[in-house]
């Protein structure tokens, strides 16, 4: 039998406000235990929620970007449980009339083949306070600083068929929301989570199997993993004569399992109802307007535009604009070289590795863009050759000098061109190597074009690297010939 996976992700972004949704408390990450929530966040009687506008503005612009529908009216209802990172005793959420409406988002796979992955809604809420079990023996510890961070919950439509378009779903949304700057996006620091639903049906079937949601996915690695594992368990319990149970898994990490937390027999019913303390959320076209025409360009543009506009394949394009400070980087550097593909070549290959090798994201690249394009224009305008410039960028790289004409010019690594002084080394690299000519001279005609090789390295060593490589070539091509 033939199995088919599907999938469906709700995505919970902390939204990049100063200040919390329904208080002024800061929402900045790290600060000691409860020291940032104020009577709003606490629930304590006899205080009123106010909306903060920020979040207001940052959920309408992540409706935008992803083409929905934005509501007119949207309403905060209160969702009741019991938990004791949650003081008020409900969660304020938007349950019936969420803020975002039907929308999509377009995914790009490893084969640069893109698809689009519809957007069910995306609603407002708060976020709770988080139990630490950690640090305290026997107790459990409750900070509640968290409590009240605003949080926009994406939720798609079940359109994705497999791990791999999953995860690229979620960097869509990673990179959509670090573009608006609505969001840091740091999952690590729980700025980004995300709920899994996985099912699987028989290929071909129409109707969707039972899911299992798997909560609070926080890496993009974990999320593939998560769902690697469900798809294999779901497949052997059902060919195993079993039924899939609509239940809530949790993802360890530690064994790359998922694990049942609790049945729909024991869900909650949350008795949601519109919060009486927070008035409908009236939004019209004026201030719609003055958000789109605020929008920056995004991904998904850019890497049209990169592809279009610039000549770029389509995978430079993917990977130059999945990050805005990658993209904005690439930019700067073209704008200095004037050539996007050289350009592209540097920030992927040198610069990236070495990025990756000192584990620094582009913001913090030692190596300016400014410094980069002066780099490739010193490339392209012939000024030194590409082992010279590899030797410029490390110089960049380790802070030897400002700029990379300063460092060509105390290096002494501008390429030499001038026939008679690359001559001149042929000469005398020829006269050094009386072996090694008559081995060329005596070598089939077909062998020689490789043994040329050994020659070249001498010019080259002799002239520091500096000389043309094409020239020297050339130049040694013919003298060697002549002595046949
Ligand atoms: P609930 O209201 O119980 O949370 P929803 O219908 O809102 O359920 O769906 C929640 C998430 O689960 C959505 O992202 C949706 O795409 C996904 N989903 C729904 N049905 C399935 C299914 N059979 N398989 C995989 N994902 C699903
Ligand atoms: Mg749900």
């Amino acid at each position: 039998m033939q199995w088919e996976t599907v999938i469906g992700l709700e995505v919970h972004v902390q939204l990049a406000t100063h200040s919390k949704i329904f208080s002024g408390a800061s929402t900045a990450f790290g600060a000691e235990p409860n020291s940032q929530a104020c009577a709003v966040d606490l629930g304590l009687p006899g205080v009123l929620p106010v909306l903060n506008e920020q979040a207001v503005a940052m959920a309408v612009q992540f409706g935008l970007a992803v083409h929905a529908d934005i509501a007119e009216v949207s309403v905060f209802d209160r969702k009741n449980y019991f938990y004791p990172d949650l003081p008020k005793g409900y969660q304020t959420s938007q349950m019936y009339h969420p803020i975002v409406g039907p929308g999509e988002v377009e995914i790009t796979l490893d084969d640069d083949s893109t698809k689009q992955i519809r957007i069910h809604h995306a609603h407002l809420e708060e976020d709770a306070g988080k139990s630490l079990h950690e640090d305290f023996h026997g107790m459990t510890g409750i900070d509640l600083n968290r409590a009240g961070t605003p949080l926009l919950e994406i939720v798609s439509e079940p359109d994705m068929r497999s791990a791999k378009e999953a995860a690229a779903y979620l960097k869509a949304i990673h990179s959509i929301v670090t573009y608006l700057g609505i969001s840091d996006g740091n999952m690590a620091e729980g700025s980004m989570r995300c709920d899994v639903n996985v099912s699987v049906r028989p290929k071909g079937q129409e109707a969707f199997g039972t899911r299992a949601e798997i909560k609070n996915v926080n890496s993009f690695r974990f999320v593939e993993k998560a769902i690697a594992f469900e798809v294999e368990r779901q497949i052997e319990l059902i060919e195993d004569g079993g039924k899939v149970v609509q239940e809530t898994r949790l993802f360890d990490p530690e064994r790359d399992e998922t694990r049942s937390m609790r049945t729909k027999e024991e869900a909650n019913d949350y008795r949601y109802f519109p919060c009486p303390d927070l008035l409908p959320v009236v939004l019209d076209q004026a201030y719609l307007d003055h958000l789109r025409s605020q929008l920056p360009e995004l991904p998904a543009e850019k890497r049209e535009r990169f592809q279009q506009a610039l000549g770029l394949s389509a995978y430079d394009a993917s990977v130059l604009s999945a990050s805005r400070d990658m993209a904005e980087y690439f930019e700067a550097v073209h704008r200095v070289c004037g050539d996007a593909k050289q350009a592209a070549n540097w920030v992927q290959g040198e610069l990236s590795g070495a990025l990756n090798r000192e584990n620094l994201s582009i913001a913090n690249s030692p190596v300016t863009a400014g410094q980069l394009g002066e780099l490739v224009q010193r490339v392209l305008d012939d000024t030194i050759n590409g082992k010279a410039a590899k030797q410029v960028f490390q110089a960049l790289w380790h802070g030897e000098g400002a700029s990379a004409d300063a460092i060509i010019e105390a290096k002494g690594l501008k390429q030499v061109t001038d026939t008679g002084a690359i001559e001149a080394m042929i000469d005398q690299v020829i006269a050094d190597s009386p072996a090694q000519v008559a081995q060329y001279c005596d070598a089939e005609p077909e062998k020689r074009g490789k043994m040329i090789g050994y020659f070249v390295g001498q010019v080259m060593k002799a002239s520091r690297g500096t000389a043309n490589p094409q020239q020297v070539n050339g130049l040694l091509k013919e003298k060697l010939d002549a002595l046949l």
